[in-house]
């Protein structure tokens, strides 16, 4: 039964970054379990073919038995779709390679732009409670990430902090102005998240003062620091949150995700 005290469905937030390598996936999967460490119910969707986030959350390829690709272009149900993962509180909708040839078949179709916007508006949906739905994009601006657009209410932008990180922020801001006009005209940015950081590398702390002079308030005062711990995790199939709990990857994303939640709460309490 859905609680009829919850505010309206869950935030959906799309990670995005047509740069690849920049943290995106990294900041899928651990940004929602932090979250749902936090006590939140999280759904995150894995939208490129590569299922890394889904490999990363220990969901091997034989158990993908439906994908995205099935939500999107064979209409399957969500609840066939979703899966449970072990971090308590976190589901996922794994990815398959099909999702490669999605782009090539959502050019064809009708609603090409809203198929997730309406796979992830299913009744069904309201049976997981859930507060957030994150989605892992692939590195492009393809109808997919289009599509991840149109289903959200927000767009989280990992940087990372290297040279060149400022570059195809304007071709991303023009998609989501794009994505504003035609069809979802209150898509907001979540905030811009600083990866990768190094506080011994120069180059780290010229981007950040770029970024937060550029940006302004829109970049998390959290950054995410080079941790190898961070890039351990996947190959254990766990988010760095299990893997090192106390590592400072795992810090990092529990304080993203608190400050992201105050920021919520903020904008609530204003209403
Ligand atoms: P994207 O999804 O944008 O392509 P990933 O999240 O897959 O990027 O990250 C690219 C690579 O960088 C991966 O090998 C990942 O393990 C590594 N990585 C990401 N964030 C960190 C970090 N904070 N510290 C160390 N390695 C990281
Ligand atoms: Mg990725």
């Amino acid at each position: 039964m859905p609680d009829p005290t919850r505010p309206k469905g869950p935030k959906i937030i799309s990670i995005a970054n047509q740069k690849g390598g920049v943290g995106k996936t990294t900041t899928a999967i651990n940004l929602a379990a932090a979250l749902a460490e936090q006590g939140r119910r999280v759904l995150l969707v894995d939208l490129d073919p590569q299922g890394n986030a889904s490999t990363g959350l220990g969901v091997e390829p034989e158990d993908r038995k439906f994908s995205t690709y099935d939500l999107l272009l064979d209409d399957a149900p969500l609840r066939d779709v979703i899966v449970p993962t072990d971090v308590a509180g976190l589901w996922l909708c794994p990815a398959t390679t099909d999702l490669s040839s999605a782009d090539m078949e959502l050019v064809s179709t009708e609603k090409r732009s809203f198929l997730l916007h309406d796979a992830l508006r299913q009744p069904d949906i309201d049976s997981y409670a859930l507060d957030y739905i994150l989605i892992d994009c692939p590195p492009s601006l393809s109808l997919l990430t289009v599509n991840a657009m149109v289903a959200s209410q927000s767009v989280l932008v990992p940087l990372q902090a290297e040279f060149f990180a400022l570059e195809g922020l304007s071709q991303l801001m023009l998609t989501v102005r794009e994505v504003r006009q035609t069809a979802n005209p209150t898509l907001r940015i979540e905030g811009v998240v600083l990866t990768m950081y190094d506080v011994r590398n120069n180059l780290s702390q010229h981007v950040e003062a770029d970024a937060r002079a550029t940006l302004g308030e829109i970049v998390f005062r959290t950054m995410i620091p080079r941790n190898v711990r961070v890039s351990e995790a996947p190959s254990f199939a766990q988010p760095v949150l299990s893997y090192d709990s106390a590592s400072r990857g795992a810090e990092a994303y529990r304080a993203l995700a608190k400050e992201m939640l105050m920021r919520h709460e903020a904008a609530q309490n204003r209403g």
